[in-house]
């Protein structure tokens, strides 16, 4: 191999620029390709990774590095060109792309291994060392004979427990020469203290061993392979399929990436994939941002080195280390936060998309609820299709009523929380000692505090959204602000007017909860959202003892919705459809449709069938109606046509601008300036909106304007605006940040 003599480096700051660095002698064996160094820069260091080996630069006051960071190169090729692909698509500079790509505790590499005490025999014990001992000192004679029995070094403090004996005998020994006490690696495994039950292949039906058969069809032949859009319905066995899938994939020598959303990312989750792969559980690591530093350190190694073979995790996880890769499953597909809302703005189901080609691997993405963007794919042919139409069990699919809160309204005014049929429905279950599910997107217990005398709304200073009136435990008896959580105290008269006249209006989960508690006082009735569950045991323990049956009625939010198993849930109310449908963003109807179509999937997974309903102020909305008669291909269809009639993705790619400044007329005036840039630049290839205040115009003190571009060629779009963006000054208190494919226009 070519003797490195110089590199070119990507360093950890946002230069936007490479740069060259000469490589000591001494070192030149060492550095390859996705290494790790510590260069010097400007008068300071920085961490940076290897971009490229060369012979040769032109580079002018040319530096040595000086160290290598780590050990091997941390980053492979392959996920060095799709770190250039997600900087060139994503309009996003290289340096942010590699801060996703390798976890902080990987590129400072300031944690190691975990360091305990291990016991061995010692190489030669004398005899009468032994003797001495025996009479003088009984417990190191009893310590020192299960010690000699060890076949392999044991933890220290494993023998100690498991003898009854205490560390001072066990130094004294080691003071006489009698045992070795040595330093060793420890796994922090997150997982390590479980036990998980082994669990095989299920015997498959005929649409899954069709849906199957792609998989390992695309297995055999990868280079030719498209992805695979796996729809089928909640509880149709979708996730068999992906453990068979990767089953196969290990059976080809090659190795797999889960991605689940973080939300479903449940214990339930991890003990199926370490169950059915249980015979080695040491090649299942796990991701999630609920690591430690130390445990992701270890869970990142453990992949890198090849011990592990699979990696279940959240969006992140696409970026796991694996070599070989064979195949990406990305479940939920359709799931908005698999797309990241800070730079780099990825979606972690396209990058997958992209690094399967890089990596000649199989990508399949399940859902119940395809996005219309995978759902066009499949349409056109750039995606296979594989369907699951049957529920396994060949349970029904739950009946959907729609309540019509207009109507309830009138009869009185707390119908709007729980309508008289939703109220008859739980009474029924419990009754019958069966579960129900109360879903809101919304929490806290009033939504907002009005004045009846000038009706003003108590708002956030900060940000032009409503406190909401939080009873307990979040910002107990205070409003409080959702975006910036600001609190402030309920003010006994309006600030505004000075009269005795506020009103709380709006209701949240919270309110949901006292309500049914008031209404049902013998039920047992908890609450899970992000305020409940701040504990990071609390969200394993409600759902075990609601798994258990200990509890009638779960109220939550979308915690609630997702990917959750309850045999005897058999109701399920959503309390208001409309919220998400009235969101000004070209995505609420499909959000609205797949939400319904998803917590409608909660009732009616055992032996009894499920029954929904649905509260809404406007019944006959498509998504509503389409997503009470189950009918995907209906809904997308209308959906479809009304997205090319506008001109939105998944015809059109969209890049949304956000200008931002604490000074109001600085941000207006920058976004008027930038769009008349982009005006020149673009010309009539793309569609360039005006500049407009944000739906959400003040966020955290900052107001906010928006400029939507929306067009065919992505990449090149992305060049031009970061060219544009490039050549503008902006004032130093503005901020201008770009969405590719935004998920949310807020
Ligand atoms: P999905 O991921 O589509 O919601 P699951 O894979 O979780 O569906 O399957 C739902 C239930 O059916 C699970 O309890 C699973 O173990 C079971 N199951 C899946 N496939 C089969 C099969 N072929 N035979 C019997 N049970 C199955
Ligand atoms: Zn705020």
């Amino acid at each position: 191999m070519l003797k490195p003599n110089f590199i070119r480096v990507i360093i950890d700051r946002a230069i936007h620029r490479e740069l060259d660095y000469l490589v000591p002698e001494t070192l030149a064996d060492r550095v390859s390709v996705g290494s790790r160094v510590r260069v010097p820069f400007r008068d300071k260091s920085a961490l940076a990774t290897v971009v490229a080996v060369l012979d040769r630069s032109e580079a002018e006051g040319i530096r040595p590095i000086e160290a290598i960071v780590g050990e091997t190169p941390v980053l492979s090729k392959e996920l060095l060109e799709l770190a250039r692909w997600m900087s060139a698509y994503y309009c996003c500079p290289i340096e942010t792309v590699m801060r996703s790509l390798l976890p902080q505790v990987i590129r400072r590499a300031e944690i190691g291994w975990k360091k305990q005490l291990f016991v061995q025999p010692a190489d030669k014990i004398p005899p009468d060392e032994l003797e001495k001992l025996r009479r003088r000192a009984p417990r190191q004679v009893e310590l020192l004979e299960a010690i000699n029995k060890l076949k392999v070094p044991m933890l220290a403090t494993e023998l100690l427990r498991k003898t009854s004996l205490d560390n001072q005998t066990l130094r004294a020994l080691a003071k006489r020469g009698l045992v070795e006490l040595r330093e060793g690696d420890v796994p922090r495994d997150p997982h390590g203290d479980e036990k998980f039950i082994a669990t095989g292949n299920l015997e498959l039906n005929a649409e899954q061993i069709l849906a199957l058969k792609e998989i390992t069809d695309a297995l055999d032949s990868p280079e030719k392979a498209r992805p695979i859009l796996l729809h089928g319905v909640t509880g149709s066995g979708k996730t068999e399929i992906y453990l068979q899938g990767i089953r196969a994939a290990l059976q080809r020598g090659r190795s797999a990436i889960v991605l689940v959303p973080e939300i479903s990312l449940t214990p339930q989750t991890v003990e199926r994939f370490k169950g059915r792969f249980a015979e080695a559980q040491d090649d299942v690591a796990v991701l999630h941002s609920h690591l430690s530093e130390g445990e992701r350190h270890d869970e990142w190694h453990k992949i890198h080195s090849g011990r592990a073979r699979i990696v279940i995790g959240a969006r992140s996880a696409i970026f796991a280390p694996l070599k070989n890769l064979g195949l990406i499953i990305v479940d939920e597909e359709h799931e908005t936060t698999y797309k990241q809302e800070e730079a780099p703005r990825y979606h972690a189901r396209d990058v997958a998309a992209v690094r399967a080609k890089i990596e000649k691997c199989v990508v399949v993405l399940g859902s119940a609820t395809p996005s219309l963007e995978s759902y066009h794919n499949a349409g056109s042919g750039k995606y296979e299709l594989a369907t699951l139409t049957q529920r396994v069990d060949q349970q029904q699919m739950p009946l959907m009523r729609i309540v019509d809160l207009r109507q309830e309204r009138r009869k009185e005014k707390a119908a709007s929380i729980l309508s008289e049929k939703l109220r008859a429905a739980i009474a029924v279950r419990l009754e019958k000692h069966e579960q129900t599910i109360l879903f809101l997107n919304r929490r806290g217990f009033s939504t907002s505090l009005l004045c009846s005398n000038c009706g003003e709304a108590r708002n956030c200073p900060n940000c032009s959204v409503a406190l909401t009136f939080h009873r307990h435990p979040a910002a107990a008896g205070r409003l409080s602000c959702h975006l910036c959580g600001h609190t402030a105290a309920v003010p006994k008269k309006c600030p505004a007017c000075g009269k005795d006249a506020l009103i709380y209006s709006g209701f949240g989960t919270e309110k949901v909860e006292s309500t049914v508690a008031q209404i049902f006082p013998t039920a047992v009735v908890k609450r899970m959202d992000a305020d409940s569950m701040t504990r990071k045991q609390a969200y394993r323990e409600t759902l075990l003892s609601f798994r258990a049956g200990k509890i009638d009625i779960l109220v939550g939010t979308q915690m609630i919705a997702k990917g959750l198993h309850f045999p005897n849930v058999t109701l399920v109310g959503i309390i208001n459809a409309d919220l998400a449908l009235h969101m000004p963003d070209f995505r609420a109807g499909e959000r609205t449709f797949q939400l319904l179509t998803q917590v409608a999937g909660r009732a009616g997974r055992g032996e009894t069938s499920g029954e929904v309903f649905v509260q809404t102020y406007t019944p006959f909305s498509p998504s509503i109606q389409f997503a009470r008669h189950h009918d995907f291909a209906g809904y997308f269809q209308q959906e479809l046509e009304f997205r090319e009639r506008c001109d939105f993705p998944p015809f059109k790619h969209a890049v949304l601008i956000t200008i931002r400044s604490a000074h109001e007329a600085r941000a207006k005036f920058s976004a008027e300036t930038l769009a008349r840039r982009l005006k020149e630049a673009l010309g009539s290839e793309f569609i360039l909106g005006d500049p407009t205040p944000a739906p959400l115009e003040k966020l955290q003190g900052q107001f906010r304007f928006h400029i939507l571009i929306r067009g065919e060629a992505i990449v090149r779009l992305s060049r031009l605006v970061r060219e544009t963006l490039d050549k503008l000054p902006f004032p130093e208190d503005v901020t201008v940040a770009v969405d590719v494919d935004p998920y949310q226009l807020l």
